[in-house]
């Protein structure tokens, strides 16, 4: 035991063996700090994935979700809960038939180009730009949603193919009669020379109300527009709209025109311009729609806290389901003419619009074939005049 106790005192310590030893735990304790710093540095990198706005999902080689941050979440939809541990494919249907597209480079830089792919979710088209990169055990994708930017894209080529059709037809006529009255080898009697000069002005009019309906449609857009405070007289202001139409028609008489009031009816006090914008493009729209000819009859009547103007045809009519959707921006039942009745999708558009600045409304009832009522209520007041000379009758 005391011999033991001598050994393990006076025993020279071998130098190179606490040397190595040393080396290794400092070896040690450097690939600890390492470990650590990388574990920091991942966790870093995961919590700056929740705060970037494309969406990021990491799928390891079994083609698994192992990481899904708030952008993915937020542009889908579908909450991290719901997919972490699943497989891609399972967790997003469809995912299998977009992803073959997707370009995936083999490490991260400007060579990997997004594509835009769509993909179904819960419903939705989302359309998304996406690519991905590869990492040691799966691929790391990246998306944006550019579904708003595609349906902008569309509705621009839309507007574009709507605008150019609709000015080229009046255009096309136009310079068709120019054409024909700057002829010298033909002697033009004066009726058929009087006839294309009103078929010029005819159709200067009309590329001029496309031009004024793309310019107000823009100017409700950027929230531009102005209304004025003025006294209507309710009866002449729809009494010229149906005048307007008749010299439109040009005495054609195939529709007939009719306003069914109540009586005289009391002054109001709003933007007259704008309500004869509104009525014209909806007795324009009835007479348009109506092509076996028909009725169109406009009524005004007093309502509860304003005036209630009906618009009816007895034409087309309008299938339940496109109701709503007329009163989109450039919406056309009929986009390809097939039933060769042309306009720029902007008119009952604007009519919604003008109504909702003036605190009213417009609404469809209608039955395919079988005609159309446009209802617009606006809660126009009596003019003061109106008011006092009320107040006055009633006193005396
Ligand atoms: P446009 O007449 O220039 O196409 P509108 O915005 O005025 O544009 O109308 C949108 C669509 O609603 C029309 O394309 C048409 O299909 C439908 N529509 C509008 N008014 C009527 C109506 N009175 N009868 C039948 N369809 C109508």
């Amino acid at each position: 035991m005391r011999g033991g106790a001598y050994d393990f005192v006076q025993k020279p310590i071998d130098r190179d063996y606490f040397v190595a030893s040393l080396e290794r735990a400092i070896r040690m304790r450097r690939l600890d700090r390492q470990v650590a710093d990388q574990q920091a540095l991942l966790e870093q990198h995961a919590r700056l994935l929740e705060h970037v706005d494309n969406g990021v999902v990491l799928v390891d080689a079994e083609q698994t979700i192992l990481y899904w941050n708030p952008a993915a979440e937020a542009i889908t939809g579908i909450p991290t809960a719901s997919v972490l541990g699943r497989p891609v494919a399972e967790a997003l249907p469809g995912w299998d038939a977009i992803v073959g597209g997707v370009p995936v480079s083999p490490e991260p830089g400007p060579s990997a180009r997004d594509a835009t792919v769509p993909l179904d979710v819960a419903g939705r088209e989302l359309w998304l730009s996406l690519s991905g990169v590869e990492f040691d055990g799966g691929v790391v994708y990246a998306f944006r949603n550019l579904t708003e930017e595609r349906a902008l894209d569309e509705l621009k080529s839309e507007f574009v193919a709507t605008v150019s059709h609709e000015l080229r037809t009046p255009l096309s006529a136009i310079y068709g009669c120019a054409q024909t009255l700057r002829r010298s080898d033909v002697e033009l009697d004066d009726g058929t020379a009087q006839r294309l000069l009103e078929v010029i002005a005819h159709e200067c009019e009309r590329l001029t109300r496309i031009v004024g309906d793309i310019l107000l449609a823009n100017q409700l857009d950027a929230g531009r527009l102005r209304l004025v405070q003025e006294e209507i007289e309710v009866d002449a202001l729809v009494g010229e709209v149906v005048e307007q139409m008749r010299a439109a028609l040009d005495g054609g008489g195939r529709i007939e025109l009719a306003i069914v009031s109540p009586g005289r009816l009391k002054p109001v006090v709003g933007d007259a311009d704008k309500l004869r914008q509104i009525l014209l493009n909806l007795v324009d729209n009835a007479v348009k729609y109506s092509p076996e000819g028909g009725r169109v009859e406009i009524r005004v009547e007093p309502r509860e806290g304003g005036l209630r103007f009906e618009v009816s045809d007895q034409g087309l009519g309008i299938a339940h389901g496109e109701q709503q959707r007329i009163f989109g921006k450039f919406y056309r039942v009929d986009p390809n003419l097939t039933r060769g009745v042309g306009g720029t999708g902007l008119g009952l558009y604007i009519c919604r619009e003008l109504a909702r600045r003036m605190n009213g409304r417009v609404s469809v009832t209608s039955k395919e074939g079988q005609g159309s009522t446009f209802v617009v209520d606006l809660p126009l007041v009596a003019a003061r005049s109106e008011q006092q000379a009320t107040a006055v009758s009633q006193s005396a």
